[in-house]
């Protein structure tokens, strides 16, 4: 796709994503396994290509939240195995997990009961990855009960069990407490079923926070996602590894203009130019994925250089202010994210209190995605 085509695109370098790969696996043990959390079409990267990217980067399975975003992956050829991180339950989901050979989450004796007579019909066994609930709340069974659950499940012959694992609530806070009582359950869960005589060929309970935390919670394999896209979860975990943003998202000014003092700009005049100005008009909106809250308190990178933008967002356009850029033209490219720390993911969720994880996932919907393999730009930034 040329981007000489598009108003507004988001260009993907997958070499950072190689890249970031690269830098998490360097604080694994060497049989510690990755598998990249692609879901949501990997944050608005590009499932496709950041799961064929990361797989060569050297992870070894792929995470997906759907059955949709599974069968993506197959059709597009990878045959890695795929594991679903979010529920399924019905007859047609397992079906379609059975055909695709897509690996499910079993969350609790119920559903592992509807897997294995549904399999049953179908003639067709299925490696499955048990989720204990240790303090999340969400999916799973809970850790108390975690030996029958999977004492169960081993007694169901349709069901394959390939991994035990669980779910990390706050492992992103400086505060370790929640983190370690999770830990504690969870290796109680394990020492249980140890007794039992039961070894799951794979234990993990790790996202990016938790693995840029403890070394003693990797196991044998961990799950990252926003580390892979070059952002880390919080402040205090910068510097473990050195990530790089593989998303930029820019846009084209489709008009320039002289606008008197005083004059009200956009919807609901919530800039008011103090002197005469020059501004241009950006095709790109809130429809696009800029917060409509970000409006007159973000800047953006035109010819090298920071300008402010002005007026509200509106949903397919905004406005920026080039008073002091006089070559600007129309066409020109305008860098919204992905350009210093000023155009972050990172600084955009602390202006709307939000999570950069938010921030990405924004993109996914409206504009068209370039990809690109740049190692030069990874390399420049001095690896
Ligand atoms: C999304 C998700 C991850 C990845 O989390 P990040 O914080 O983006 O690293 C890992 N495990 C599960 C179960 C998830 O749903």
């Amino acid at each position: 796709m040329l981007k000489q085509n598009h108003r507004a695109w988001v260009e993907i370098n997958l070499s950072a994503v190689e890249h970031n790969v690269r830098q998490l696996k360097k604080i694994l043990a060497p049989q510690t396994e990755v598998m990249a959390v692609v879901k949501a079409d990997a944050y608005g990267h590009g499932a496709v290509g950041v799961g064929q990217v990361a797989l060569q980067g050297g992870a070894s399975w792929l995470g997906v939240a759907t059955i949709p975003e599974g069968i993506q992956l197959r059709n597009a050829g990878i045959t890695a195995p795929i594991v679903i991180l979010g529920a399924t339950n019905t007859p047609a989901e397992i079906k379609a997990i059975a055909e695709h050979r897509l690996q499910p989450t079993i969350c609790n004796p119920k559903q592992a009961l509807v897997f294995h007579e549904t399999l049953l019909g179908l003639n067709q066994v299925v490696p499955v990855h048990l989720k204990i609930d240790t303090g999340m709340s969400r999916l799973g069974v809970n850790w108390q009960q975690a030996r029958e659950f999977v004492q169960l499940v081993q007694s169901l012959p349709q069901l394959l069990i390939s991994s035990v694992y669980s779910h990390l609530a706050t492992a992103d806070e400086q505060d370790q407490t929640v983190m370690r009582s999770q830990q504690q359950r969870f290796e109680q869960v394990i020492e249980t079923l140890k007794a039992a005589h039961i070894h799951p060929p794979h234990i993990h309970m790790c996202n990016t926070a938790g693995m840029l935390t403890s070394s003693k919670m990797h196991y044998d394999l961990v799950r990252p996602g926003l580390g892979l896209y070059g952002l880390y979860p919080a402040p205090h975990l910068r510097g473990i590894v050195n990530l790089k943003p593989a998303m930029q998202v820019k846009a084209r000014i489709s008009q320039i203009k002289e606008i008197a003092a005083g004059t009200g700009v956009s919807y609901g005049y919530s800039f008011i130019t103090p002197q005469e100005m020059k501004l241009a008009t950006v095709a790109i909106g809130y429809a696009d994925g800029v917060p409509r809250g970000l409006s007159n308190r973000i800047s953006v990178s035109l010819h090298q250089k920071q300008v402010a933008q002005v007026g509200t967002i509106t949903m397919d356009q905004c406005l920026i202010d080039i008073t002091h850029v006089p070559e600007a033209q129309v066409g020109d490219e305008v860098t919204f994210l992905g350009n210093g720390d000023n155009a972050s993911a990172d600084h955009w969720a602390e202006l709307l209190g939000t999570i950069s994880w938010e921030i990405l996932c924004g993109f996914k919907h409206r504009l068209p995605r370039i990809t690109v393999m740049q190692p030069d730009l990874v390399g420049q930034a001095n690896l």
